[in-house]
């Protein structure tokens, strides 16, 4: 990681209008930044924001106020600079797993050579040598999220955007999933911001937690993670592990609650 700010958000505000309902107040003066290669996670209660911050930066949506900088730079679209994953795999069931990751450098104007060479790279990365030529029906839902990871890493992306990438498998699987991204972020050295709801996967993944609290979205604390690297899922049995999930969940646990009876 080094000191440098890769990104900024500045006093981000949403508030969603509706028409003949109440307006939502999403996002509350959203300030934070992640530095050149560093993996920060945000977690907070159901409807907190989380998702909407993500794609504030991605540029999917607007902000009400507030700006968001890349490397000192204003963005208001999307753009090559940030690659977003969904916890829903959003790959073309048409085409191979070696196509999927080159798409967007196709779109790109990519020769196709090339773009096979990169998309072979980050294939390898991923873990997915031999499914080259697999259709996603053909893959288990982890398979298909590191097919999804490896294509965004192959646009070169400065940022790594993540929002619950992993929510949608079952907990052995998802356990994987984390020791691998940690893996494939050690090698590609990318910044990534990770949302996620299971604070032990932020924990165990990130260099800083940043916690959300509820309705508006306000930052109610930022956690540093000085946990060792490399990490190993043993980790997760270590006292100090524990102790940051426990005092993470805290913070949220009677927004999480109040959420569950809402529901
Ligand atoms: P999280 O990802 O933390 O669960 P979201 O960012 O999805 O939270 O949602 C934050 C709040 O904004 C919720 O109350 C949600 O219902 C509301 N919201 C999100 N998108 C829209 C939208 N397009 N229109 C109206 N309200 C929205
Ligand atoms: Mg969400």
């Amino acid at each position: 990681m080094s000191d440098a700010i890769r990104l900024k958000v500045e006093k981000i505000d949403k508030v969603f209008k509706r028409r003949d309902k109440p307006s939502v107040e999403a996002l509350r003066s959203i300030d934070m930044s992640v530095a050149e290669g560093e993996f920060v996670s945000i977690v907070g209660a159901s409807g907190s924001g989380k998702s909407t911050l993500l794609r504030i930066i991605d540029g999917l949506i607007a902000p009400s106020g507030g700006r968001v900088l890349v490397d000192g730079r204003a963005v208001d679209k999307p753009g090559p600079d940030r690659a977003m994953v969904f916890q829903q795999d959003s790959l073309l069931p048409w085409k191979t797993v070696v196509d999927n990751v080159a798409y967007g450098l196709t779109l790109a104007g990519t020769r196709r050579a090339d773009a096979e060479r990169t998309a072979q790279r980050f294939i390898d990365i991923a873990g997915l040598q031999g499914f080259e030529h697999h259709y996603p029906h053909q893959l288990s839902g982890g398979m298909r999220q590191r097919v999804n990871v490896a294509r965004a890493l192959a646009v070169n992306p400065k940022i790594l955007l993540l929002d619950e990438p992993f929510a949608a498998l079952d907990a052995q699987t998802r356990e994987i999933m984390q020791t691998e991204l940690l893996s494939i972020w050690q090698e590609t050295r990318k910044t990534v911001l990770l949302i996620t709801h299971q604070i032990d996967e932020a924990v165990f993944l990130s260099d800083r937690v940043i916690v959300f609290s509820a309705r508006p979205g306000t930052i109610r604390e930022e956690i540093p993670v000085t946990l060792p690297r490399p990490r190993t899922l043993e980790l997760k049995r270590s006292p100090a592990f524990v102790e940051l999930v426990d005092h993470i969940w805290k913070l949220i646990e009677a927004e999480v609650r109040a959420g569950i009876k809402q529901s």
